[in-house]
C-alpha cells in the first residue's frame, strides 16, 4: 500500500496549537501541530500547519490522511502537504460567514461559546485522560499553581521528554522550564496533585524575553490569572508521541468571568 486515502475533516474548532518546529519531510521549514475538536470526531490531532492559516477558535475544514508514523488515536496529516506546503489553501481553510453590514469575515466561535464549549468538554480527569488513552484531555482544574524548574536536561533526555508535535526549539536557552501542578476536581486515580510541561508556544515566546530571569518568567502567573478567583481556568492537555503515558499542558484557557457576564454584544 502506497497511497492512503484522504478525507476532509469539516466544521473543526480549532481549540489550540503547538509550537512551531522543522519538519525533515519539509526540507526543515517549519509546520506546527494543530488540536482541533468538532462533536463528529472529538479530538484530532492535524499536523503540519504552515503558520498564519487559521487561529484559535476559527472553523475549519481540513483535507487530512491517517500518518505513517503516528500511532495516537485521531492524529492525521494534511493532504499532500509534502508537496504542497507553500499553498495548501485548498487542503486547509477557515470558513467563512456574512456579517449584518454584508462583510465576509472568518467564521469564529464567540466568547461565551468558547466558555459553553470547555465546561462541556471538561468533564474527565487526568486518570480518565490516560487510561483510556486518550490523545487529548480537557480538564477544569480544582488548584492551579505555576512552577519553575531549573532546566537541568540534556540533549540526550529531551529527546525522550520532548514530542516532535510539541519541541520547543532550543530549550537549552532557557535556564526555567514552565509546568503547571493541578488537581482535578472528580474521581482521579492518580497521584495528586499532577505535574506537567506546558509546551504552549505563547509561554516560551514570552520567557525569550529575558530567559535567565525567574523574576520575569514567573510573570507568566500573572498572564494566566493564576490564583485569581475571577479567572475561569481549563487546561488541554496532550500526550507524547511515543511515551503516550505521558502529558504536556498544549494550553491554558483563561476567562475573566465579570466580562463574560456582560459580553451579550461582542
Ligand atoms: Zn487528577
Amino acid at each position: 500500500m502506497t497511497e492512503t486515502e484522504s478525507f476532509w475533516l469539516k466544521d473543526m474548532i480549532v481549540l489550540g496549537q503547538g509550537a512551531p518546529n522543522q519538519t525533515r519531510k519539509l526540507d526543515g521549514r517549519q509546520g506546527r501541530c494543530l488540536c482541533l475538536w468538532s462533536d463528529k470526531t472529538g479530538f484530532v490531532r492535524v499536523f503540519p500547519v504552515p503558520f498564519g492559516y487559521v487561529h484559535d477558535w476559527e472553523i475549519i475544514n481540513v483535507e487530512v490522511r491517517k500518518p505513517n508514523d503516528d500511532g495516537r488515536e485521531n492524529s492525521f496529516v494534511i493532504c499532500n502537504y509534502e508537496t504542497e506546503f507553500s499553498n495548501l489553501s485548498k487542503r486547509i481553510y477557515t470558513q467563512k460567514e456574512v456579517t449584518s453590514k454584508g462583510n465576509k469575515i472568518n467564521k469564529k466561535l464567540k466568547r461565551p461559546e468558547q466558555i459553553a464549549l470547555l465546561e462541556n468538554l471538561s468533564k474527565s480527569t487526568f486518570s480518565q485522560t490516560r487510561d483510556n488513552s486518550k490523545s487529548f484531555g480537557l480538564i477544569k482544574p480544582k488548584t492551579l499553581m505555576l512552577l519553575l524548574k531549573q532546566n537541568k536536561e540534556t540533549s540526550e533526555a529531551q529527546t525522550t521528554l520532548i514530542d516532535q508535535d510539541y519541541d520547543i526549539m532550543n530549550q537549552n536557552d532557557f535556564a526555567f522550564l514552565p509546568y503547571l501542578q493541578y488537581e482535578c476536581d472528580g474521581p482521579c486515580s492518580s497521584k495528586h496533585p499532577h505535574e506537567q510541561k506546558i509546551v504552549e508556544w505563547g509561554t516560551y515566546q514570552w520567557m525569550r524575553q529575558n530567559p535567565n530571569s525567574q523574576e520575569h518568567c514567573m510573570k507568566l502567573k500573572d498572564n494566566y490569572h493564576i490564583g485569581e478567583e475571577n479567572y475561569l481556568h481549563y487546561l488541554l492537555i496532550g500526550n507524547h508521541k511515543v511515551h503516550i503515558k505521558t502529558y504536556f499542558v498544549v494550553k491554558l484557557f483563561r476567562f475573566k468571568i465579570e466580562e463574560e457576564q456582560n459580553d451579550y454584544c461582542v
